[in-house]
């Protein structure tokens, strides 16, 4: 039986002095259950954006104290299952996002559940693709909100934060302090309006530190097929320029490829995406094909 730590344990910023909502043991399975970035405060088409209390927004569930995880350790959580609410709701704020400066009207929209899709003003139906907005650990000093995205992860909106997925966080105090919220039924890559489908879920992970890999540039995450680099900085093009110099990195101190050959690779069959360009920092992220590093003798 996993550990289960409901919604009502949440938080609104990634810090080490917040308390932790569990203690659990390397290697445990937990369950969180995570509010919708709105903490539920918008259920109908009439609930706008000018009545959120901006208090309760982004929260974040726990954080999960993991016994035995030391500040510069790399934690490494696998995402085992995700599963998401009946209906999701996504926003329009005038000013806000990446069409702010010409959106001039506030609208609410609910997109139900219909199986495996969610279905747009009634007509469209998108397969849904869950993912994790905000994830990550505790940084080793200050307090970072959880709108806003840094090395300690936050919210990074990667659409690779899903199920089946294994991220990487340099842990920052005693107990690393994970946790995560904000979930998307699905969201595209950019997240133009600063929201994707926002909707309440539940995550079942186990975290448990890997010695071998101290030093890994974090946030970092892989899945099936493909590692990632995630950088967060003011501007896109210095974002980019992390996760780009991060993936080098990588692909030479872990995987012992020479420089010149990284690079060469990396603009053949690498991939510079973007996460989300809307929160306080944009996130950008460098993709690696995994056979090219098994390739090379090299697995994580
Ligand atoms: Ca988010
Ligand atoms: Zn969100």
């Amino acid at each position: 039986m996993a550990t289960l730590i409901d919604r009502q344990k949440l938080f609104f910023a990634f810090s080490p002095e917040i308390l932790p909502a569990e203690r659990v043991q390397q290697g445990e399975e937990v369950v969180l259950e995570t509010h919708d970035c709105f903490e539920g405060q918008i259920q109908r088409t009439t609930d706008l954006v000018d009545s959120l209390d901006w208090n309760h927004v982004n929260p974040a569930t726990g954080p999960v104290y993991i016994e035995g995880a030391k500040p510069g350790d790399v934690l490494r959580v696998e995402l085992l299952e995700i599963k998401i609410g009946d209906q999701a709701s996504m926003v329009t704020i005038p000013g806000e996002g990446a069409l702010g400066d010409v959106i001039t009207e506030m609208e609410t929209a609910i997109l139900k559940r219909e199986g495996n899709t969610v279905v747009f003003k009634d007509k469209i139906r998108i397969p849904i693709q869950p993912m994790i907005g905000v994830i990550g650990v505790a940084p080793a000093e200050g307090s970072v909100p959880n709108g806003t995205p840094g090395p300690h992860g936050g919210n990074l909106d990667c659409k690779l934060m899903r199920q089946g997925s294994i991220a990487y966080f340099t842990v920052g105090v005693e107990g690393a302090l994970f946790g995560a919220g904000d979930f998307h039924a699905v969201m595209g890559d950019g997240e133009i309006v600063v929201c994707g489908a926002e909707i309440p879920g539940e995550l079942r992970f186990r975290a448990k530190v890997v010695p071998e890999l101290k030093g890994l540039p974090t946030p970092f995450v892989e899945t099936e097929d493909l590692v990632a680099t995630l950088y967060s900085a003011p501007t896109a093009d210095e974002a980019a320029d992390g996760a780009i110099h991060n993936m080098a990195k990588f692909l030479t101190e872990f995987v012992k490829i020479p420089l010149n050959d990284a690079g060469m690779l990396m603009s053949i069959v690498g991939e510079l995406k973007f996460c989300q360009v809307v929160d306080p920092q944009k996130t950008v992220r460098f993709e690696f094909p995994k056979w090219v590093l098994k390739e090379y003798g090299f697995s994580l």
